[in-house]
């Protein structure tokens, strides 16, 4: 039986342990927060005593975390001294482009093969089993990688070597963050024309102004009954995950000297959202400041 270390059971990693014990693996857990691995552990996984304990018997080796800085730092203390000879190492987390690069490097000296595969999705998906995953790693490890994945995808794609999961990830919510500010303003003068929000939508979502951000997750309450505009912008995917990706996407810029107008734009507006409470709200919610 594959056994599987999962490390870092938060509002993601919760339901992804869960689905990975469903199909059949044996899902050691672990995370800083009893109360997390409780709830791994009623959920089909069993409560490892430690990130050692847990990577020591894996042949998979998968971590959800909050940051780069987590990332680096358990792989350097805890991944790469315990893991067995021939584990696949994955982080799933939305971190830096460097940081990936940089754990990348570590586990090649040290032997391993490995991925950067941040995902796409949030929570419902992470529970549901259907993220979309975008990976960095070889090409020869990619089927292996997405075997290791299948329990928690409906998709998983290959962006490029390693770093460039992070890479197209960071890409994609700076384009979300940028369609949904435009399709906030668009709603809002839409209606200072006169034109009814429903029938704007029935127009636009038919017409070239379509975008995930109006016939997915419509910011206007109404057209879309799931989008997070109906229960008063509950998240979803709160605004300060996007301000954070955000901010990767700056620091990404500014390395590679590409010119991002709108994303700094993007940027401000969503610091400015989260300094007033937007933190905590969907990240659509930012057509209240409109
Ligand atoms: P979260 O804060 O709910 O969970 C992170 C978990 O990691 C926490 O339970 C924390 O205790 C644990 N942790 C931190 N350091 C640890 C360590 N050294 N050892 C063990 N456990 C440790 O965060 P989340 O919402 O689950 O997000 C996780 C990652 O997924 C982030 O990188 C986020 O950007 C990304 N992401 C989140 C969403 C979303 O909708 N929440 C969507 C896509 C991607």
């Amino acid at each position: 039986m594959t056994t599987v270390a999962f490390i870092g059971l938060g509002n993601m990693g919760s339901g992804m342990a869960a689905n990975q014990a469903k199909a059949g693996r044996r899902v050691l857990a672990f995370d800083l927060s009893a109360d997390a691995v409780a709830r791994a552990v009623e959920n089909g996984c069993e409560a490892a005593a430690s990130a050692a304990d847990a990577i020591s018997q894996a042949d998979i080796v998968l971590t959800m975390l909050p940051a780069g800085k987590h990332v680096c730092g358990l792989y350097e203390t805890e991944v790469l001294p315990n893991a067995k000879s021939g584990a696949l190492l994955i982080d799933c987390s939305t971190i830096d482009v460097e940081s990936a690069k940089t754990v990348a490097n570590m586990c090649q000296e040290a032997g391993f093969n490995s991925a950067d595969a941040p995902v796409s999705g949030g929570t419902a998906a992470a529970d549901g089993g259907t993220l979309a995953f975008m990976v960095g790693c070889k090409e020869e490890n990619f089927s292996a990688v997405q075997e290791a994945l299948e329990p928690m995808s409906k998709a998983t794609l290959l962006a490029g070597g390693f770093g460039a999961g992070q890479a197209a990830k960071i890409c994609n919510n700076m384009l979300l963050a940028i369609t949904m500010i435009g399709t906030c303003e668009t709603f809002k003068m839409a209606e200072k024309l006169g034109l009814n929000a429903q029938n704007f939508f029935d127009i636009s979502s038919q017409a070239s102004g379509q975008s995930w951000s109006m016939t997915s997750y419509c910011p206007v309450p109404g057209p879309v009954p799931a989008a997070p505009s109906n229960r008063d912008y509950q998240p979803g995917f709160a605004g300060a995950m996007m301000l954070k990706d955000l901010k990767l996407a700056l620091e990404s810029a500014e390395a590679s000297g590409a010119n991002i107008p709108f994303g700094s734009h993007a940027a401000e507006m969503y610091q400015a959202f989260c300094d007033n409470g937007g933190d905590v709200k969907d990240f659509s919610g930012i057509i209240e400041t409109l």
